[in-house]
């Protein structure tokens, strides 16, 4: 499998190549040269893969297709050591349970930092591990977090030989759980950078010092965030083992309804359904920050500014623009890399936005490609929360409450379509990590997981540092004592 940027390049590259970069180096996102079809016969394999050897075996299967640079007996070793019941808390990994009539809830989020973003990124330690090795190389994690993405990228590197983290957040404004999920590692290989400041700092930061050719090559300055093409590869497993949960026969179809920010998660899903995964809907479910659902409703795609970007109860989702948003109109636009310059690079640039209302493609969205989209605010939020837990007994989180929210509403306008058993939401965080609006929507405390019992109460391990580039700057140079192999 060679892959190509959405920009146009298409000189071939392999899996390994593009593992530790980020974009392409024209500005695009990487993507594989075509999907790899899965028909019956295959389905019908991966099924009982999945049903007799488990979530570690079916994960090899599918990065298969798209990996041919790392041995299989290797391959097969890194996904039988990443997908665990010790580290995912269950052997099903990722467990369905029925809520309601059409609805199943998909836990994405019994992993080591309670949301989903650890199904991907413990995969990316140990591929980051195994090829760093390979080629006798280091790397440092630079990373901006205000909450989700930091915790996950630690728990999945510390420990990691060849790799340090070094992640910035804005002080004092992640949860009290959240600073306690990261500040506790002790790991040496791990820096926490509390930065004086808001998000934004600490993204500039990253964004000045990677702009730095010559610090960024000489410190292996590297990152992890959700456009790498590893993460989404490791999130299509799900949709699969989501899929063969919910069915018996492979004629039968889902649909899968998606809490949405980055398009990082609704992509993988999408990649899923170009293989020929039965998919009927893949439904959009954004907060107040509505880029998304205003795209797939009118053809308009507009970037916030910050002034427009809004702190909302779901903050994993608050976006302002959805990173990885252009593969998806890749495909759209039939994989032009032209057109699709034109819109990401120049256009949005340019204007901010693009409108593709009166492109016939756009219609295709939903007819050809199954997008559906709903939004959902604070009041929505609380309500979901509430109810769910009223008719259930269930508690979910904020962010799975918006997914829930729009699959309850797509549902109440369409039913399912024929050979449609049910509409899969997936269950992106545990509720513990936003118990602030749990409280308010329920009037009590989620419950905890044992292992987090008292970790507010661990000593911490953060360095408090002023938003200014040369002092975080000052502080990787100072914790890179080796210089690295060239
Ligand atoms: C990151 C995140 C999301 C959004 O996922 P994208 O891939 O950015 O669309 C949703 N919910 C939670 C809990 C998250 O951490």
């Amino acid at each position: 499998m060679n892959y190509l940027s959405t920009r146009g390049d298409t000189s071939p590259k392999k899996f390994c190549d593009i593992l530790l970069e980020g974009l392409a180096p024209d500005g695009g996102l990487y993507l594989p040269a075509h999907y790899p079809q899965i028909d019956a016969a295959q389905r019908a394999a991966l099924r009982s893969t999945f049903n007799n050897e488990g979530y570690a075996a079916l994960a090899f299967e599918i990065l298969s297709l798209y990996i041919d640079d790392i041995p299989a007996a290797d391959l097969k070793a890194i996904c039988l050591k990443t997908y665990t019941a010790d580290v995912f808390g269950t052997a099903a990994i990722v467990p369905l349970t029925p809520l309601e009539e059409g609805i199943y809830l998909e836990a994405l989020s019994n992993g080591p930092t309670l949301a989903f973003k650890d199904m991907a990124m413990q995969l990316l330690g140990n591929l980051f591990e195994y090829e760093l090795a390979r080629r006798g190389e280091s790397l440092n994690i630079l990373g901006a977090t205000s909450g989700d993405t930091g915790s996950a990228a630690e728990y999945a590197m510390r420990g990691k030989k060849g790799v340090r983290v070094f992640m910035t957040s804005p002080e004092g404004r992640m949860s009290p759980f959240q600073q306690a999920q990261m500040f506790s590692l002790q790991d040496e290989n791990i820096h926490n950078l509390a930065v004086t400041g808001v998000f934004d700092d600490c993204q500039d930061i990253v964004k000045a010092v990677s702009n730095d050719l010559a610090f960024k090559r000489n410190y292996r300055i590297g990152t992890v965030n959700s456009i790498n093409w590893a993460r989404l590869l490791a999130q299509v497993v799900y949709y699969f083992a989501g899929y063969f949960q919910a069915t018996q026969t492979d004629d039968q179809k889902v649909n899968f309804a998606v809490p949405s920010g980055n398009f990082g998660n609704v992509c993988a899903g999408h990649v899923a359904r170009m293989m020929g995964l039965p998919i009927d809907r893949l439904i959009v479910a954004t907060n107040e920050n509505d880029v998304l659902d205003e795209f797939f409703r009118t053809g308009v795609y507009r970037v916030r500014g910050s002034a427009d970007t809004f702190e909302t109860s779901s903050p994993s989702m608050d976006i302002s623009k959805a990173s990885n948003f252009e593969r998806f109109v890749f495909d759209l636009l039939g994989r032009d890399g032209a057109a699709t310059r034109a819109l990401f690079g120049a256009q949005l640039s340019g204007t901010g936005r693009f409108d593709l209302s009166a492109d016939a493609r756009f219609a295709t969205a939903a007819t050809r490609y199954g997008f559906e989209s709903g939004k959902s605010t604070h009041r929505n939020r609380l309500d979901t929360i509430r109810a769910t837990f009223e008719q259930h007994g269930v508690v979910i989180d904020t962010h799975t409450a918006d997914g829930l929210k729009v699959a309850r509403e797509c549902l109440a306008a369409r039913p399912l379509a024929a050979g449609t058993v049910a509409t899969l939401v997936l269950e992106t965080a545990l509720p513990i990590k936003f118990a602030q609006t749990i409280v308010q929507a329920l009037g009590r405390e989620p419950d905890r997981p044992a292992k987090f019992i008292g970790i507010e109460a661990l000593p911490k391990r953060v360095m408090v540092l002023p938003a200014d580039v040369a002092v975080v700057k000052a502080y990787i140079e100072a914790h890179c004592p080796e210089p690295f192999p060239a």
